[in-house]
């Protein structure tokens, strides 16, 4: 039997490896009738410095807190990077399934539940800077499933 869904979180985690940002390498792609319709990874805006050009020294101990404000300002989530091209390129993400390397934050969670997204599948918990009381409520309007590893 055809394992889909090994295939798609594989392809998300070879897709996060693009990503050059010094603390997280967060890879997602997006299925519709298990055929991958797009794909993402964290970065910055096209034509901008990348995070491991201006951190090329980083310090997780130092540094984690320039890095976190200068991430928040000018880094774009994985998630997000697909609903902005989604978005540019006029491609409905309604009633898709995203494979995601990470737990999306309630950020990217509120505006995945806003396109249609209906289900995210994910690998690994993502938990810096994550509000659990608010994240429950988003849940009641999307599907969260953990990753199941066969
Ligand atoms: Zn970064
Ligand atoms: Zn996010």
């Amino acid at each position: 039997m055809k394992n889909y869904s090994k295939m798609f979180m594989d392809i998300a985690e070879l897709t996060a490896i693009q990503a050059n940002c010094v603390k997280y390498k967060v890879g997602s792609v997006i299925v519709r009738d298990n055929r991958i319709i797009l794909q993402g990874y964290n970065g910055t805006i096209p034509g901008f410095i990348n995070c491991s050009e201006k951190f090329h020294d980083y310090d997780e101990i130092k540094m984690f807190n320039d890095h976190h404000i200068w991430s928040s300002a000018f880094e774009v989530h994985s998630e997000m990077n697909i609903i902005c091209y989604a978005a540019k390129k006029g491609i409905s993400l309604e009633n898709t399934i995203m494979y995601c390397t990470h737990t999306p934050c309630n950020n990217c969670l509120k505006h995945l539940i806003q396109v249609g997204i209906s289900k995210i599948v994910y690998k690994n918990l993502y938990i810096d800077n994550i509000n659990f009381k608010e994240r429950e409520e988003l849940l009641q309007y999307i599907i969260l499933e953990k990753y199941n590893e066969i």
